[in-house]
């Protein structure tokens, strides 16, 4: 891929000696160190940020932004954690007011989908004390069942490290049994921020950085490929989020097994961060153009529209995002009640091609692992909408 041209005449401009050094590296594909992280959060203009982020993802996808057609199931939201930013879990104690999905309940999601040509299903949810691998492997085993079409990513490394421990399992031995189930990838959940000075605060009962990656390092080892998440925008610094990409740089140096890095706004309402300002439009695309300089291993950064509501999720495929998320459908409930524009987070793909469309990219329909299955770019928005294979 060609990138801008006006590119280098615009580093060339950059007042700040530092920043157009920057430049100059994005330019010539060089590794930024963690201070250069840091230094363009604090100084770099929104423009400058954009602009350099836009050339690398034009570079890697040209004006190609992939979406997918899947749909989640959140087996529950009873959780044993009690994260403070968790607008979505119920205690135990208190889980007549939350909701335990039976196996039956779970299968028929997965049959109400018979005949629509999703490619994914997303299984995450909260951690629930009575639920335990082999009731998760069999799960599994019989979605595959049911639709072995159907490539089935699933489980936080929150979840998994709660589900191997109570199962007294090494990670290895874990992985290796829902891997034979039929679990394919993982998702990227439960990062939040690595560092502790942050995950003391936030989340301090749950797995910490080093089992987190663990997780993910051994499921790459296994073949599998995940995603990495991070939650910005809440008590944390600059550093704190250098950190964290760093750490999965570092990760991804040694496995290649990401796929993409997905930003995930903090929302505050109905949890014990209320008090915490949320972030604005500009720091967001700020977090986006960042990640997408400071990742370099990383072929795809992606907005999770549900969380970001649908128009911001189009401005930041300007600020470095090449991957809008998918479908999903109405039953995804992590983020409506944390507070986000998106209470009722479904889009059919005449919606995401048309989102994509108006800021004149290319939406191509993707797998989970990336393979392209249907370029939309030259197919007309009412014959999507007429043919319920392409819809
Ligand atoms: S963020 Fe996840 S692990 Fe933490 S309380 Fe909520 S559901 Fe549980």
């Amino acid at each position: 891929m060609q990138e801008d041209a006006a590119l280098p005449e615009l580093i060339r401009l950059e007042k700040n000696k530092e920043l157009q050094q920057i430049g100059n590296k994005i330019l010539h594909q060089e590794r930024l160190t963690p201070r250069e992280g840091v230094l363009l959060y604090e100084q770099g203009s929104l423009s400058y940020l954009g602009a350099l982020a836009n050339g690398v993802r034009e570079r890697l996808h040209g004006d190609t932004t992939y979406f997918n057609r899947n749909f989640h199931i959140e087996p529950t939201n009873v959780c044993v954690f009690s994260c403070k930013f968790c607008s979505y879990s119920r205690l135990y104690a208190h889980r007549e007011e939350g909701w335990e999905l039976s196996m039956d309940q779970m299968l028929d999601i997965v049959r109400s989908y018979e005949g629509k040509p999703v490619t994914e299903v997303h299984i995450v949810g909260g951690v629930h004390p009575k639920l335990n691998l082999p009731y998760f492997i069999e799960l599994i085993g019989k979605i595959r069942e049911i639709r072995p079409d159907l490539h089935i990513k699933g489980f936080t490394a929150v979840e998994l490290d709660y589900m191997f421990r109570k199962a007294k399992v090494t990670v290895e031995e874990g992985m290796q049994l829902l891997k034979q189930a039929g679990l394919q990838s993982l998702p990227g959940g439960g990062a939040e921020i690595f560092h502790p000075e942050v995950r003391e605060i936030i989340c301090h009962d749950k797995v910490d950085a080093e089992g987190w990656l663990r997780i993910h390092e051994t499921a790459h080892g296994l073949g599998m490929h995940s995603n990495a998440t991070m939650l910005y925008g809440h008590i944390e610094q600059y550093r704190h989020r250098i950190d964290h990409m760093e750490r999965l740089r570092q990760l991804q140096d040694k496995t290649g097994g990401f796929n993409t890095f997905i930003p995930l706004k903090f929302r505050n309402k109905n949890n014990d961060m209320s008090h915490v300002k949320e972030s604005g439009i500009i720091e967001d695309m700020k977090v986006y153009a960042v990640a997408r300089l400071y990742l370099d291993n990383f072929p795809h950064v992606k907005a999770y529209w549900p969380m970001l509501g649908r128009q911001k999720a189009q401005l930041t495929l300007s600020f470095g995002v090449n991957d809008i998320d998918g479908t999903i459908d109405d039953s995804t409930k992590i983020y409506s009640m944390a507070g986000s524009e998106e209470q009722r987070p479904t889009m059919n793909t005449a919606q995401l091609v048309t989102l994509i469309k108006q800021v004149k990219r290319k939406p191509v329909e993707r797998d989970t692992l990336y393979n392209p299955i249907r370029d939309y770019t030259d197919i007309d928005i009412r014959e999507i909408e007429l043919n319920p294979l392409l819809n």
